[in-house]
């Protein structure tokens, strides 16, 4: 019985409780939250036009869970 390796997470750098919703995204761990934070600051940026983050210009496919989840960003 070894506890688990403590999971940080790669947009808040908060640790990631057990109890917390861990979602990983290419090899990082988020908190729910800050991955679907993550995913709408990504699509706003799209959306824009804007290449701000270099690293993010790798190809994204989100879920459709993901998708639904987004919600829209009022303009
Ligand atoms: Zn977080």
């Amino acid at each position: 019985m070894s506890p688990k390796p403590p999971v940080w997470c790669a947009k808040c750098n908060l640790r990631i409780a057990p109890c917390d919703l861990l979602t990983v995204y290419q090899g990082a761990n988020y908190h729910q939250d800050c991955f679907l934070r993550l995913v709408r600051d990504e699509a706003d940026e799209k959306k824009r036009g804007q290449a701000f983050r270099p690293q993010t210009s790798s190809s994204v496919e989100f879920g459709e869970r993901t998708k639904a989840s987004a919600a829209p960003v009022p303009k």
